[in-house]
């Protein structure tokens, strides 16, 4: 069945490794209707919004968004539209690729963070002069929510252990509710290991022994700054897709943003927004799709035909066309 498909590049290097990701799309053959849409710091300048109302609605109306990056509006743009579209499972996966000079090989894990709630509800109030609060929420009914989707996922992806990140001990309410909804998750499904850290000492194991973690599941904060951590073990942003997930909507990102100081040079890696693109295809299950575009990547990546971040020489453009050439 056809899909409609947002596409919004956005700003900076959002521009440039969309024209990237779509030039490997357009030598798939698949039925997608790809309606290209503005949004970001530039969209505000021009229209006086950052996420003007007919690029809202038409995320509403379509089957899923491709998404660049936004600069300093991201907080109006991609944080809202998360809200807006109820999306609230962000997968971040952090795999490591054949030549690229990383701290570990073979890391596979994937981060499953909340995305509706906690500190990121922008729940801040200026109190007093030189006094600021911000609200944290957590409920049982969206912790509940991510932690079935984070065993779901293991259950699908043939992955053997999910481990909850929390800092109970200091936060015993909010991160409290969060610890003690995961662990009753976590027995109906006794046929996937299941333990909980603390997340400072979970960073520490992360660069000390990343192997020890299959799949994360977490709060909004805390899974934003993990899934950095995570895209540095195995090579750095270029390399970090991800995904938002909800009941009726799906919205497919890199982690990585607009990038300022290399935006308009032509040399933003294009790999993270080609693999948020494979995502979008097993999403709607086009598997043998998303596979062969991996390995194309996966093979020019280990030939080093690559931009200067990984080492390579190449320019975002010519590293899609190499990708695009294996298909
Ligand atoms: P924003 O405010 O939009 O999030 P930022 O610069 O704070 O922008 P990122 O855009 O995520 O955050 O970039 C962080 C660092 O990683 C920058 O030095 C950037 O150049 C680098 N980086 C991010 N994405 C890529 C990419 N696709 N290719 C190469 N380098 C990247």
């Amino acid at each position: 069945m056809g899909k409609r498909i947002t596409v919004i590049p956005g700003d900076g290097i959002g521009k440039e490794v969309m024209d990237a990701a779509m030039l490997v799309l357009n030598k798939l053959d698949l039925p997608f209707d790809y309606i290209w849409m503005e949004a970001g710091d530039e969209a505000k300048e021009k229209y006086g919004k950052a996420l003007p109302d007919e690029t809202l609605e038409e995320c509403k109306r379509s089957d899923a968004v491709l998404f660049g990056a936004a600069g300093e509006t991201a907080a109006d743009v991609i944080v809202r539209l998360r809200f807006e579209l109820e999306t609230f499972a962000n997968i971040r996966p952090a795999k490591s690729f054949k030549g690229v000079k990383a701290l570990y090989d073979n890391v596979d894990i994937v981060i499953v963070r909340e995305n509706t709630e906690c500190l990121y509800k922008g729940f801040e109030f200026n109190v007093a002069d030189g006094v600021a609060e911000g609200i944290r929420v957590i409920t049982r009914k969206a912790s509940e929510r991510i932690a079935r989707y984070a065993f779901e996922l293991a259950k699908r992806e043939g992955r053997k252990k999910v481990t909850a990140l929390h800092k109970a001990n200091v936060m015993k309410k909010t991160c409290g509710l969060f610890r003690d909804v995961c662990r009753s998750v976590a027995k109906e499904y006794p046929e996937i290991e299941f333990n909980d850290y603390y997340i400072d000492a979970a960073c520490m194991y992360l660069v000390m022994d990343p192997y020890r973690f299959d799949v994360i599941v977490t709060t909004n904060m805390f899974g934003d700054i993990v899934s950095d951590l995570a895209a540095g073990l195995v090579g750095g942003l270029g390399l970090a897709p991800s995904a938002n997930v909800g009941e009726k909507h799906a919205i497919f990102e890199p982690v990585h943003g607009s990038a300022p100081d290399i935006a308009g040079k032509g040399i933003a890696n294009p790999s993270a927004m080609i693999l948020t693109a494979c995502m979008m295809l097993r999403h709607f299950g086009y598997v043998s799709e998303a596979e062969r575009v991996e390995r194309a990547l996966e093979s020019v990546i280990a030939e080093g035909k690559t931009t200067p971040d990984l080492g390579g020489s190449l320019k975002t453009m010519e590293m899609a066309e190499e990708v695009a050439k294996r298909l």
